[in-house]
């Protein structure tokens, strides 16, 4: 299964997982129609499955036009999303399991952005090391979503659920706001090594348009500050040793960053 990541509307990525060999596709979030059809024609591909993780717009926005040029194609989503993703035909729940390919995902439920978000696991394959986790809107590159339609204590479960898969997994998030998220993450721990390195690492990558998505999950625990409620620093800062208290505190800090 190879990944392509395809940059949409103003800073969304859509992810397109592939199989040359069976030329089919299937596509995670997609929130614009053309980019994903100009790809499909190029590689000659048959798209099979939409793999939404929310319904916001943003994720969604080219559902339809998808399932018009491949009525075959099979849209999958959160089962409590029912009714807001269109043309879902898939109501995952945790601890689902779907298919592409020959890979089999893990479905995790994470509200917290949403009431209904949904996250994409696929353990590595054989003879290799590297899973990839299709998180969405829960978990960024330094950062994490909005809690939309949850509260800190759903995100602390649904981040938690996340943190607990291997370090060596790529985090596919559906957003590139690494950049900023590395900068408010700077303001509550400024002396972590880690993140003064990653930051200038990203600095140098933005600046000349390099895309920083997919992280690596063993790099978010040791930088994203959204993952870090039980160091030490961080509860400092948050003036809290309690696990929902520093992460709603940090959240709100960055809601108003
Ligand atoms: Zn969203
Ligand atoms: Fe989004």
């Amino acid at each position: 299964m190879e990944i392509l990541r395809i940059p949409a509307l103003s800073d969304n990525y859509i992810f397109l997982l592939y199989d040359q060999n069976q030329q089919i596709a299937a596509v995670v979030d997609p929130a614009e129609y053309e980019p994903v059809a100009k790809i499909l024609q190029e590689f000659e591909l048959n798209l099979v499955a939409i793999f939404n993780t929310h319904h916001h717009g943003d994720h969604i926005g080219a559902n339809n036009q998808l399932k018009a040029a491949f009525p075959d194609l099979c849209i999958y989503g959160g089962a409590e999303d029912r009714g807001r993703i269109p043309g879902q035909e898939r109501f995952l729940q945790d601890g689902d399991r779907v298919e592409f390919a020959g890979r089999i995902a893990e479905v995790f439920f994470v509200p917290g952005h949403t009431k209904a978000h949904i996250a994409y696991y696929f353990p590595p394959a054989e003879n290799e090391s590297t899973g990839e986790l299709f998180c969405g809107d829960t978990l960024f590159a330094g950062g994490c979503g909005r809690l939309f339609e949850g509260t800190p204590a759903d995100m602390v479960k649904s981040l938690t659920k996340l943190r607990n898969l291997p370090d060596h997994t790529r985090v596919w998030c559906a957003h590139e706001y690494t950049l900023s998220n590395l900068k408010f993450a700077l303001t509550v721990e400024a002396n972590n090594e880690n993140l003064q390195e990653r930051y200038q690492e990203v600095q140098r990558q933005r600046s000349q348009s390099i895309a920083t998505i997919p992280s690596i999950l063993g790099l978010e625990k040791l930088t994203n500050p959204f993952l870090r409620w039980d160091t030490p620093e961080l509860q400092k800062a948050m003036n809290s040793d309690e696990p929902v208290q520093v992460f709603g505190r940090l959240r709100g800090q960055k809601d108003v960053f």
